[in-house]
């Protein structure tokens, strides 16, 4: 079974991507320092509690185990902190990543998959964003996306590294099993915060912005199962260890949903009502973010199973009502 490298793989996406490659003839082997990540999410697999910043570590792993190509997920990914604390970012997103890149080099690793985002576009010139549209990135997060996007071509012309850029939209719900889901340090996504606020977990959801220029006043979003991404993850390492070409590929559902419609559809699901405080717009949230999918499915034979909004969070919910970590 190929040796897959997944740094982060303990945490929300990552945890997703591990389950979906053991139970299809890869074999995962996890880099996760735990700062984000938990242990629970990835139980009986090879899990090395490192960071990839620590060049040894990286060695030791490489060394150890024959690693056919690598999926990088270990970064900082709160918007409002990169905003604060740049350099946090910049460090881990892209220098940490160097360091990465840098140890696949000398162990002769050259396939890569990069956990990119629709926030490297920064605010639609034109929705449904497809894969064209200019990148200006308005957070410093995205920026670190961005980054490593432009490095990785770079090294891809100069060393051959073969990658494929995944950038995701909102990434949503939890394993149908119940078993993994969302759970991070500082909770700043839409959907849990709704749940937990319904559950009585926290007092309150704060709805940010109600005067956008969208048909009911607030944000627009694509929510993509996270079992769906992780699928999608697979179908970009097939593709890339049979040869495939390097590519950016856009994951979303193509359809936008607002704040609004997202709090009425977990009350529907959860059967009771939130408790939402209308709130001034956080800062650098773009009115619309609607995927174009086309690429994902002609590149990757990739369709979303999860198309109705409804059933990804019922899988929340489960989550929120059983959680483990
Ligand atoms: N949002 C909100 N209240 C919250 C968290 C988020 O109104 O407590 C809004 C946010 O402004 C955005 C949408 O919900 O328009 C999705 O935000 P989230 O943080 O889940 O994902 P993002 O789009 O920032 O990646």
């Amino acid at each position: 079974m190929p040796n897959i490298l997944v740094t982060g793989g303990a945490g929300y996406i990552g945890s997703h991507v591990v389950r979906d490659l053991a139970e299809h003839g890869f074999c995962p082997v996890i880099l996760d320092n735990l700062s984000e990540g938990h242990r629970e999410a990835c139980p009986g697999m090879t899990l090395v509690e490192a960071s990839i910043a620590d060049p040894a570590a990286l060695a030791t792993v490489f060394t150890r185990h024959r690693i056919e190509a690598v999926m990088h997920f270990s970064a900082f990914a709160y918007v409002g902190e990169s905003v604060t604390d740049p350099a946090k970012y910049y460090q881990n997103n892209v220098g940490a990543t160097l360091t990465l890149l840098e140890a696949m080099r000398q162990h002769g690793v050259r396939t890569f998959l990069f956990s990119s985002s629709c926030a490297t576009y920064g605010n639609p010139v034109y929705t449904p964003i497809d894969e064209a549209h200019p990148q200006n990135p308005v957070n410093p997060y995205g920026r670190t996306k961005l980054m490593v996007e432009q490095i990785l071509e770079d090294y891809r012309r100069a060393y051959g590294v073969r990658y494929i850029a995944l950038r995701y939209f909102n990434a949503a719900g939890a394993h149908p099993d119940g078993t993994i889901g969302e759970s991070h340090r500082i909770e700043t996504h839409l959907i849990p915060l709704v749940l937990q606020a319904i559950k009585g977990t926290r007092p309150s959801v704060s709805l940010f912005g109600t005067d956008y220029d969208t048909p009911d006043g607030t944000c627009v979003r694509d929510y993509i199962h996270v079992c769906d991404l992780a699928r999608a993850h697979r179908a970009a390492l097939e593709l890339l260890l049979n040869g495939g070409e390097p590519a950016c590929i856009n994951l979303g559902v193509e359809q936008g949903h607002s704040v609004r419609e997202i709090i009425a559809l977990c009350e529907e699901v959860a059967g009771k009502k939130a408790p939402v405080i209308e709130a001034e717009r956080r800062p650098g949230d773009p009115p619309s973010l609607v995927a174009k999918a086309a690429k994902a499915k002609k590149v990757l034979s990739f369709m979303p199973d999860y198309t109705d909004m409804r059933e990804i969070i019922k899988t929340a919910w489960q989550w929120e009502n059983k959680r483990r970590y």
